[in-house]
C-alpha cells in the first residue's frame, strides 16, 4: 500500500518549485533523506516466547535544527511511510518556522495485539536500538498513531537509563508529571481548529450552520471535535477504524468521548451494544463518511483516504487536513476542479509539533509555562503562517498546498544556501 507513498509526497516538490525557483540542488537535497535505520525489536511475550518486529527511524533533513518527528505503531508502518512522514515533517518545521529539521519512525506491530506489559518492553527496546541515533540536539521522537504520552514517558525514562541522566528533552508529549507540556496533549487538533477559525472570519461563517465530518476519532480528531463543538459547529459524522455514525443535527460531542473513554477500547466505540443504544446515529463506513454532503470534512486517520478513485464523489467545500498525507497526489486535481479549498497538512496539523518544540523549549529551560500561555503562543504561530501562506496563494494564484510548500521550501533553501552556493563556491 505504502510502496510510493514517498515518491508521490516528494513529487510535490518539482511543482511546488516552479513558483520558488529555488536552485536545482536545494530540491535534489530534498528528495533524499539524510539518515535511514532499520532495526529489528525484540520482544519477550507474556507466554515466555520471543517475537520480532520491524522498527524504523528516519531523519529526512537537519539543515534547519535537530530533527523531530513522531514514532506510529501500526501494522502497516513500513519504510516508504516513515520517509514519506519525515519529509511532511521538515516541511512542516519549515513551515511553522521552528528550528527543527524532519524525522519520523514507527514499528511495524499491532499494538492491540499487545499486553500493557508487552507495550511497555517493546517500547523500551525500541529505544534501546535507536539510542545512538536520537537526543535532545540530535532527534527529538514524539507520539504519532497509536503512541501515546504514557509510551514517551517509558521512552524518556529508558533513554535517560542508558545515558545516566534524566533527559527529559530526547521526546515530547511526555505526561505533564515527567516533564510534559501543558497544552500538548489538544495541541494537533488545537491548530487544525484555529485555522478553521480564521477560515470563518475570511468567509463569515456562522459556526451553528457549518457541518464537520470527521475521520478518525483518536487524539487529533477528538480535540478538533470538541473545539469545533464547543464553538457551535455541527458535527454531524465521526469514524474510527471500524466505523462510523452519522446524524444530520449534529452529535454531543463531549458525551461520545465519554462514551469512548468508558468502554476502554480502542475500536469498541462506535454501534456496538449499548452504544447504538445511547447514540442517535445511522452507521456509515469511512468511504461513505468522506463523501458525505458537509461544509468541512477532516481526515485524521491515516494516509491515502482521498484518491483518484473517490475524489470525484467529494462534496465538502473545505477538507481540512489533520491526517498527514490523506489526499493522494493524483487526487489534488480532480478536488481543485471541483473548487473544493484543501488546508493542507503541513499547515493543519502543525499545532501538534508546534507545542512539541514549546515543550523542548520548557525542558531545556527548566521553566513551565502555564496553559493560556502555550494557547496564546500556538494560536499567534497558526495564525501568522496561515496568513502567510494566503500571501503566497494570492501572489502566485495557486492552491494552499501549493503555497504551503512554496513557503516551506524557500525557508530551507535560505538555510541551504546559507551554507554557500554553487555561485558562491564558483565565484559566479
Ligand atoms: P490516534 O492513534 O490517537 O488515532 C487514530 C484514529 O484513527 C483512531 O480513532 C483510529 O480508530 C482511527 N483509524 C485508524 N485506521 C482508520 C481507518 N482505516 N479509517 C478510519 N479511521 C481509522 O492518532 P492521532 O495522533 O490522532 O493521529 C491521527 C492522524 O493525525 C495521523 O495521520 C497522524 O500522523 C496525524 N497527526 C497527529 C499528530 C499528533 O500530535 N497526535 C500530529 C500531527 C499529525
Amino acid at each position: 500500500m505504502h510502496n510510493d507513498v514517498f515518491t508521490n509526497a516528494i513529487s510535490r516538490l518539482e511543482h511546488a518549485n516552479q513558483y520558488a525557483k529555488l536552485p536545482h540542488e536545494v530540491i535534489d537535497r530534498l528528495k533524499r533523506p539524510r539518515t535511514t535505520i532499520e532495526v529489528t525489536v525484540p520482544l519477550r511475550m507474556d507466554d515466555g516466547s520471543l517475537k520480532l518486529f520491524h522498527g524504523y527511524r528516519v531523519r529526512h533533513n537537519d539543515m534547519r535544527g535537530p530533527t523531530k518527528g513522531g514514532l506510529r505503531y501500526h501494522p502497516q508502518v513500513d519504510i516508504a511511510e516513515v520517509k514519506a512522514l519525515a519529509f511532511w515533517m521538515t516541511c512542516k518545521c519549515a513551515l511553522l518556522n521552528l528550528p527543527f529539521g524532519g524525522a519520523k519512525g514507527g514499528i511495524q506491530v499491532n499494538p492491540k495485539e499487545l499486553s500493557r506489559l508487552e507495550l511497555e518492553r517493546l517500547s523500551r527496546n525500541f529505544i534501546g536500538e535507536i539510542a545512538d541515533f536520537i537526543g535532545p540536539d540530535l532527534d527529538i521522537p514524539a507520539p504519532d498513531v497509536y503512541t501515546n504520552e504514557r509510551i514517551m514517558g517509558w521512552m524518556m525514562d529508558e533513554y535517560s537509563k542508558i545515558k545516566r541522566f534524566k533527559t527529559p528533552a530526547v521526546i515530547t508529549g511526555k505526561p505533564i508529571s515527567l516533564g510534559g507540556s501543558l497544552g500538548r496533549n489538544d495541541a494537533t487538533g488545537r491548530g487544525a481548529y484555529y485555522c478553521i477559525k480564521e477560515l470563518e472570519k475570511l468567509n463569515h461563517w456562522h459556526p451553528e450552520k457549518i457541518t464537520v465530518a470527521i475521520q478518525g476519532f483518536g487524539n487529533a480528531g477528538q480535540h478538533a471535535a470538541s473545539l469545533l463543538h464547543a464553538d457551535g459547529y455541527k458535527v454531524v459524522a465521526i469514524s474510527d477504524s471500524r466505523g462510523g455514525i452519522y446524524n444530520p443535527q449534529g452529535f454531543d460531542i463531549p458525551s461520545i468521548i465519554h462514551i469512548k473513554n468508558e468502554t476502554k477500547q480502542v475500536q469498541a466505540v462506535y454501534c456496538s451494544g449499548s452504544v447504538c443504544e445511547t447514540v442517535a446515529a445511522d452507521q456509515v463506513s469511512n468511504a461513505e463518511l468522506l463523501e458525505l454532503e458537509v461544509d468541512i470534512l477532516i481526515p485524521a486517520a491515516l494516509e491515502n483516504q482521498i484518491t483518484a478513485d473517490n475524489a470525484q464523489q467529494i462534496k465538502a467545500k473545505h477538507i481540512i487536513e489533520i491526517a498527514n498525507g490523506p489526499i493522494a497526489v493524483e487526487a489534488d486535481p480532480i478536488l481543485l476542479d471541483k473548487n473544493i479549498i484543501v488546508i493542507p497538512d503541513i499547515l493543519a496539523n502543525a499545532g501538534g509539533v508546534t507545542v512539541s518544540y514549546y515543550e523542548w523549549v520548557q525542558n531545556r529551560s527548566g521553566y513551565y509555562w502555564p496553559e493560556d500561555e502555550v494557547h496564546s503562543k500556538l494560536q499567534q504561530a497558526m495564525r501568522r503562517e496561515f496568513y502567510n501562506v494566503q500571501h503566497e496563494v494570492k501572489e502566485h494564484n495557486i492552491d494552499w498546498r501549493t503555497a504551503a510548500y512554496v513557503l516551506a521550501i524557500k525557508r530551507l533553501g535560505e538555510a541551504m544556501q546559507a551554507h554557500g552556493t554553487r555561485e558562491y563556491f564558483m565565484g559566479g
